[in-house]
């Protein structure tokens, strides 16, 4: 039986990907049988509604040393991968999609970085986005430059495909908050770190399961996780707004002396509006941060495993 204590884990999310998870898992493999005789590979099914668990237990059953677990629904990738830091045992830990689009043949150069020139964080970062939507190159260049403003870390081409040594996975593990944001979070810790540019590839098959509303939902809970810059928006527009309010309310005042008051009747219609949707919106801010306060307090797990494969390595973890 070989130790329980593998010298790199990998993890990889998978949600709907029956199509090509099985060549994908032996193609990962293969580049790694020739990095390292000591490795686990855990997948993490995101609570995939296609045949993507029968094919990890297709692959399981080919291969000893992949370890499988299945989320009770679909918790997103940011939890599948909390999933996967949780249950990892490498002394370096790799993590990457199971598409091929963060490509295996980079790996040699990661390992390489962490094991010779001791690095502890080696980040792939995206030269350029690969083939995307119009609508969601321009979202996410948006995106990333709030975010950058707002956070002060500059993720721009921050992609989830990274390495990181067994002392990142542990301060990572330290970090209790529910609405997790990996690349962030990676980004906050600091350590001694390393950068590789790639060109992202094509997707392997099937089609990417990124919702227009998932992605939303991905970027307000990565600007509340990361600033709260956007609450005092809310007491810069008040106060804006004031100011505007006190030269209206003397103009108005002026026009109630020289005696045509009832002329301002538009000017009313147009506050009342504007006003209203300041308001709105203010509000809406800070009810995300509420949101956000309301479900680390709830202390719920964060996700929740129904099913798993074990590999040999962590059968034998688990007699210990
Ligand atoms: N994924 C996941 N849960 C989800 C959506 C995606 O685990 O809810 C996985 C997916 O199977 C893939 C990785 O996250 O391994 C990246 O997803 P995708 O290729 O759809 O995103 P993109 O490459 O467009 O960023
Ligand atoms: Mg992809």
């Amino acid at each position: 039986m070989e130790r329980a204590e593998p010298e790199m884990t990998v993890i990889i999310p998978v949600y709907n990907e029956e199509v090509h998870i099985y060549r994908s898992l032996r193609h990962i493999e293969e580049e790694l049988e020739r990095l390292t005789a000591s490795y686990e590979i855990i997948v993490i099914d995101d609570g995939s509604r296609d045949g993507t668990w029968e094919q990890l237990i297709l692959s399981g059953q080919r291969s000893p040393r992949l370890t499988a677990l299945r989320l009770s629904r679909n918790f997103g990738k940011e939890l599948a991968l909390c999933a996967g830091l949780e249950h990892a045992s490498g002394r370096a830990v790799i993590i990457m999609d199971s598409d091929l689009q963060h490509p295996p043949m980079l790996l040699p150069e990661m390992v390489r970085l962490w094991r010779e020139e001791g690095k502890e964080i080696v980040e792939c970062v995206k030269q350029d986005r690969g083939k995307e939507s119009l609508d969601k190159a321009v979202g996410s260049a948006l995106f990333y430059s709030i975010l950058n403003h707002l956070s002060g870390f500059d993720l721009r081409g921050a992609s989830d495909f990274k390495l990181l040594d067994r002392k990142v996975v542990q301060a990572w593990r330290e970090m209790p908050e529910r609405n997790t944001f990996f690349r962030g979070m990676t980004a906050w810790l600091g350590f001694n770190r390393a950068q590789i540019s790639f060109e992202v590839p094509e997707r392997a098959d099937g089609h990417s399961q990124w919702s227009f509303l998932g992605l939303m939902k991905l970027a307000v809970n990565a600007v509340v996780a990361f600033s709260s810059i956007p609450l005092r928006f809310v007491s810069l527009f008040g106060i804006v707004f004031l100011l505007g309010a006190a030269v209206l309310g003397v103009q108005t005042l002026y026009q109630k002396i020289v005696g045509n008051a009832v002329t301002g009747f538009t000017t009313v219609i147009l506050l009342l509006l504007i006003i209203g949707s300041v308001i709105m919106i203010s509000l809406g801010i800070i009810g995300e941060y509420i949101a956000s306060i309301y479900n680390e307090v709830k202390g719920r797990p964060r996700y929740l495993v129904s099913q798993r494969i074990f590999s040999e390595i962590s059968a034998g973890a688990s007699e210990d």
